[in-house]
Parts: structure tokens; C-alpha cells; sequence
């Protein structure tokens, strides 16, 4: 069955999507070692149970830089077609960042996390109540890291720690390939070419832009190198080896300022349209494979 067909029959619930980001920033903050962090993970963790075959939850001690100790913090994979031959990974991060330090006006608050952290977990949110119906028997794992977003800005210690324990403690069988997704909610969404991406897995790279310029999407996934990002894709190629690429628009601003790591990553200037392109390309990659 052509992914095209797929998608006229069981569209694509761009709203009910962009629900499941609003959501999560009514929970507050997802910060790890809070009770909105808690609530936010046991809503995914049913989510998951109500359409996976099998949902593990991957539980570690993140460490946090500020204040020098750790606190719980959870890995949630989702695993579909279990006996699958061949698998792969769709995954995100969920947790948001304790402290807005890139705001002029707040940088001790916690960002609100509506594209960084709530945005890619919406679109996998919604990617779960379909991939059941998907042709095909390809494993899948959808992943929902946890712990990305508590680092040191420029030193580049303590972020990604979620990915990075997974990589050390890999839940057997491991996927062949994945594709990472962050910070896609952007009213305004351009996803130019993730630089790491690039070096890691080019082939996946080819694919993914195919199929957004296929979709019609050629000016949302233009062909042109963007920044090179440290992201959970770096422990998955580099320690895991499984060859993992980084769809993610980090140019996320209105008006010419700046929102992330800001107060003002809020709900307002993210798009359902954006979820939309986004599940549309996964749902169209996966249906390949
Ligand atoms: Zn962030």
C-alpha cells in the first residue's frame, strides 16, 4: 500500500496532536525530580500501554549540574511488532528545561518546553495511535528520552544524559537505524540539514529529504547544511552505533527574538500545521521500510 493512500484514509489528527502539546504544558514544567515531571511520565506510560506491544521503562540517575546531585529520571520505549526482523527507532526527549537561560528577563525560571521537549513528544504521541494500523510488520521503538535538557550551556556537560544511558544499557534487539526528532512545533518550521546528521548517516539523510520533497514539503526540508547540533542522536551514533539523524529546527524565534531556552516557549508559537508535515514524513518513512 502507497504511504499516500494511508494518509487519505487514516488522516493524520493534526489537532488532536497539537492537544496532546498543549497538554504537557499544562502539567508544568517536566523537569526532572518534580511532580509534573512524574505526572507527565505516567500520562505517556498509559498512552503507550494502550497501543504498544510492550512499553519499558528505563529508569536512571540523572545528574544535575547546578546543584551537584541526581534525582530519578525515565527512559519510555514503546515497542511495536515485537518479532519484527527489522527494526527501527522513532524517538524525542520529553523533559524540559529547569532553567530559562537564554531569557533577558527571567533566565532563573523553567521553560515552559512547549517545542523544546512537548512538541516531538506530541507528534509521537499521536504516531502511536497509528503505527498499529500501519502495513507491514517492521519493529519499531519509539522512544521518549528523558534527562536531555539539564546541561550547562557552552560546557556541553549534562545534556542528553536519557540517550546517553540508553547507548551504555541498550534494550536488546537493538533498532538498525532512527530518526530523532526535536524542537519540530515551530510556527515558522524550516529543517535545514542537521550538520551531525549528516556525518553520521548521509543515506538516511537522502531518505528523509526524499520523502519531504515528495510530500510537497520542499521548502519546509530544504537541501542546505544547517547548525551542528549536540543532541541525542550524538550518543546513539557514536556509543549505541545505530546511525541516527536529527530532525530539528533550531532557528525557533518570532519577530526576530529569540524563544528558546526562554519563557516564551509557549504553545502560541507553535503550529499544528507543523506536527502535521512532521507525522506525515515519519508515517511516510516508516511505511517504506
Ligand atoms: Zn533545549
Amino acid at each position: 500500500m502507497a504511504a499516500g493512500l494511508y494518509a487519505q484514509n487514516v488522516p493524520w489528527d493534526a489537532h488532536r496532536a497539537f492537544g496532546y502539546l498543549e497538554k504537557q504544558v499544562q502539567f508544568g514544567p517536566r523537569i526532572p525530580g518534580s511532580r509534573e515531571h512524574l505526572a507527565c511520565r505516567d500520562w505517556i506510560v498509559a498512552h503507550a500501554e494502550a497501543f504498544a506491544d510492550t512499553v519499558i521503562v528505563q529508569q536512571f540517575r540523572a545528574y544535575r549540574p547546578v546543584t551537584g546531585d541526581t534525582v530519578d529520571a525515565f527512559n519510555i520505549i514503546a515497542r511495536f511488532h515485537a518479532g519484527g526482523a527489522k527494526r527501527v527507532m522513532l524517538s524525542t526527549h520529553w523533559d524540559t528545561r529547569p532553567f530559562a537561560d537564554r531569557d533577558p528577563l527571567s533566565p532563573g525560571r523553567p521553560v515552559p518546553g512547549a517545542n523544546d521537549g512537548a512538541s516531538g513528544t506530541a507528534v509521537l504521541m499521536e504516531m502511536m495511535e497509528h503505527i498499529p494500523m500501519l502495513p507491514g510488520d517492521t519493529g519499531i521503538d519509539v522512544v521518549f528520552w528523558d534527562a536531555e535538557d539539564m546541561g550547562i550551556a557552552g560546557s556541553g556537560e549534562g545534556f542528553c544524559q536519557g540517550s546517553e544511558y540508553y547507548a551504555r544499557h541498550p534494550v536488546e534487539p537493538l533498532p538498525e537505524k532512527g530518526i530523532l526528532i526535536d524542537m519540530i512545533g515551530d510556527h515558522e518550521l524550516r529543517i535545514p540539514v542537521e550538520a551531525n546528521s549528516m556525518r553520521y548517516a548521509p543515506q538516511l539523510v537522502a531518505e528523509v529529504w526524499e520523502i519531504a520533497r515528495r510530500l510537497g514539503y520542499r521548502e519546509v526540508f530544504p537541501l542546505e547544511t544547517g547548525p551542528e547540533v549536540y543532541d541525542d542522536h550524538v550518543p546513539l551514533n557514536e556509543t549505541a552505533g545505530i546511525p541516527t539523524i536529527n530532525v530539528i529546527d533550531f532557528h525557533y524565534t518570532a519577530r526576530g527574538r529569540n524563544l528558546w531556552h526562554t519563557t516564551r516557549d509557549l504553545p502560541s508559537y507553535c503550529s499544528p500545521r507543523s506536527l502535521q508535515i512532521i507525522g506525515e514524513v515519519l508515517v511516510t518513512w516508516i511505511t517504506e521500510q
